[in-house]
């Protein structure tokens, strides 16, 4: 019933006639441990020697992009229209229901990492997807109301709008000075000291210049690299959690709603986006932004990437809205 609509003032895609499955007991923790009954099959777990899991990934029960859907584009007059075919998976960060990112370990953390990166890895191998995002919704603010910690992966047949301004931003600084935009963003930050957060060798977090949010902060590699997954370095991984989970612990302290998204490079043939003398890789650098949500002053639900309009259709709501 859902599908893809692009608005042709904007650009923007969105879902619409998406159905929220009716949850069960809303008493009950689907994502604790004990209750794996009520959520679907896991696709990939972690587990302890002992075989207990530690990390947990399944398909969303309701998810907003699906994967037995036909992609094929389809036009309405001059509108666009395309089946939202995709995946939408959850991970289940944590066997403990009540840990939120700031009393993470650097271990436990280290895991959810690597279950990210395998999913974004593997859901790349499937081209119909142009973009897979991985992205963390964190209190009622941000428009979460299952409390375990879980964050949701998202592989899209479409690019999330905001991605595709980063990359033709980055792109057209890549042509001009022949240097990566977030690498120039990265000196001048360092140099200037005035938004730094935290550093370490490999990593910086600050301020963004223009944020979009108070508090927001921006965490990314000193060292240029477009694709999160290729971060595979143990020791550099946990020097990169050991300074995210250090940011989160103040994040926490002034809020407790916020909505994390990985920014990593699209899943793109090199002739789309590389048709001219450069690629992607070149011109693209991953990072994590963290939106706070909790202020007087941002009225703003969650950040999804997508405008996803619940059930009804623009046809049925017109329809709704005509009646006497
Ligand atoms: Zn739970
Ligand atoms: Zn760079
Ligand atoms: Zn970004």
């Amino acid at each position: 019933m859902a599908e893809l609509r692009r608005d042709p003032l904007s650009g923007n895609w969105a879902v619409v006639g998406y159905t929220k499955v009716k949850k069960g007991d809303i008493n009950i923790c689907p994502f604790c441990p004990g209750n794996e009954g009520l959520t679907p099959h896991a696709i990939r777990e972690f587990r302890d020697p002992e075989g207990t899991w530690l990390v947990r990934c399944f398909p969303a029960a309701s998810p907003v992009f699906v994967i037995e859907v036909s992609e094929s584009k389809r036009a309405e007059g001059l509108y666009d229209k395309m089946g939202n075919v995709g995946a939408h998976e959850l991970v289940v960060e944590n066997r403990s229901h009540t840990k939120t990112l700031s009393t993470f370990g650097e271990d436990e953390f280290v895991a959810v990492i690597d279950m990210y990166q395998d999913r974004i890895v593997d859901l790349k191998k499937d081209k119909r997807f142009k973009y897979v995002q991985v992205f963390r919704n964190h209190g009622e603010l941000a428009g979460s109301y299952i409390f375990h910690p879980h964050s949701h992966v998202l592989a899209t047949p479409v690019m999330p709008h905001r991605l595709d301004l980063e990359l033709a931003n980055s792109k057209t600084h890549f042509l001009q000075k022949e240097r990566c935009l977030l690498c120039d963003i990265v000196s001048q930050e360092m140099r200037q000291q005035k938004r730094v957060v935290l550093a370490s060798t490999n990593f910086l977090a600050f301020c963004p210049f223009a944020s979009r949010f108070p508090v927001e902060v921006w965490i990314l590699p000193v060292f240029h690299s477009d694709s999160f997954e290729s971060l595979e370095d143990q020791k550099v991984k946990r020097e990169f959690a050991a300074l995210f989970l250090a940011v989160m612990r103040q994040i926490e302290r002034v809020t407790s709603s916020y909505t994390i998204v990985v920014h990593s490079s699209p899943n793109m043939a090199k002739e789309v986006y590389g048709v001219e003398e450069v690629t992607v890789s070149e011109y693209f650098h991953w990072h994590i932004e963290i939106l706070p949500k909790d202020f007087t002053s941002s009225k703003y639900k969650r950040e999804d990437e997508f405008y996803t309009t619940i059930s009804s259709l623009p046809e049925e709501a017109a329809a709704l809205l005509r009646q006497d």
